[in-house]
């Protein structure tokens, strides 16, 4: 079994799988795999797959098959799989961290003392303790958040139009998260439904002050919407680690928005996490015979 490790994976992870199989690093040798390893920066597209003959199985290392044109796939007789428990911890995590450095005001706080200004007086905190957190979205990592915020004391209701009840959210129409929530996250998949559902007429029913943080994906968010909020103020904060392409194109608004806190599509980059999505990827390939 040829496998073909194409996107950035724990360093172990090549000495691990060469019992399984021989293992190219290089995308030149696409022609000869079995196996493709992929995170999100590979596209599976038609044009991909066409120098990819002997391709049986991509493995997704994460959650979201938004790079794999699954249908294109199913075609060649492609099997594709992902890892989708391994990350739920590390990107509630970061939605955490994200949603925590605005009320605290972090950035704001370190820069101006890397600056030498001693903003005691001038930098006002405000508390999670007692707001109103609303989750689009309550899958894995929408639970995990949850649960960490309802430890912080937050007021968690989610709006999941697949899920009944959550042990973390009180299930809640989306216009009841919309109204009500001081902090918004997303975490919904990229989905024909989710695409540009935060649109202008969804920021509208927001609360002024919103503080909105994303670790789902970009296009959730009808964009040009996005930016009016954050122009007029609608928003007072969008923390995000998801861009609607990696990296942004150059001169993207939001880069030089005052109200944007941002990472650089991090969610899963935590080390445990590549090394849970590498035993997942071990133990998927131990079980594969070709
Ligand atoms: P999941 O499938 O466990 O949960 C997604 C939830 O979204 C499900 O409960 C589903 O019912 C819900 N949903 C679907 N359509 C919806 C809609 N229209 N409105 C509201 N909810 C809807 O997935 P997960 O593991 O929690 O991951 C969620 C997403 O996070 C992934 O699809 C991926 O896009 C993103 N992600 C980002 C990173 C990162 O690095 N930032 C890493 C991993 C995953």
């Amino acid at each position: 079994m040829k496998i073909l490790i194409a996107d950035s994976f724990d360093p172990s992870l090549p000495k691990r799988l060469s019992s399984i199989g021989e293992v190219l690093t290089d995308i030149s040798q696409l022609k000869d795999a079995d196996v493709l390893l992929i995170r999100s920066k590979t596209k599976v597209t038609e044009d991909f797959l066409a120098g990819a003959p002997n391709l049986k199985l991509v493995i997704r290392g994460g959650v979201g098959l938004d790079n794999v044109d699954k249908k294109a796939c199913e075609k060649r007789n492609i099997t594709v799989m992902n890892t989708p428990e391994a990350s739920s911890v590390a990107v509630a995590e970061l939605a955490m961290a994200l949603m925590l450095a605005y009320p605290n005001r972090l950035i704001e706080a370190h820069n101006s003392m890397k600056e030498g200004k001693w903003l005691k007086k001038e930098i006002k905190r405000t508390e999670l303790y007692q707001k109103t957190l609303g989750l689009i979205g309550i899958g894995r990592i929408g639970t995990e958040v949850a649960k960490r915020a309802k430890a912080f004391e937050m007021e968690v209701i989610a709006f999941d139009p697949y899920i009944k009840s959550n042990p973390y959210a009180k299930i809640v129409s989306l216009e009841e998260v919309l109204k009500k929530s001081d902090y918004i996250t997303i975490h919904t998949p990229l989905t024909d439904e989710t695409r540009g559902m935060i649109d202008q007429e969804k920021f509208a029913m927001m609360k002024d002050g919103v503080v909105i943080v994303n670790t789902s994906r970009a296009k959730v968010i009808e964009e040009t919407a996005l930016f009016d909020a954050l122009r007029s103020q609608k928003i007072a904060c969008y923390a995000t680690d998801v861009w609607p392409s990696d990296p942004p194109p150059e001169g993207y608004p939001l880069l030089s928005m005052p109200n944007v806190i941002m990472t650089p599509h991090i969610g899963a980059n935590s080390k445990e996490n590549l090394l849970r999505i590498g035993d997942k990827i071990v133990e998927i390939l131990s079980n594969t015979k070709f």
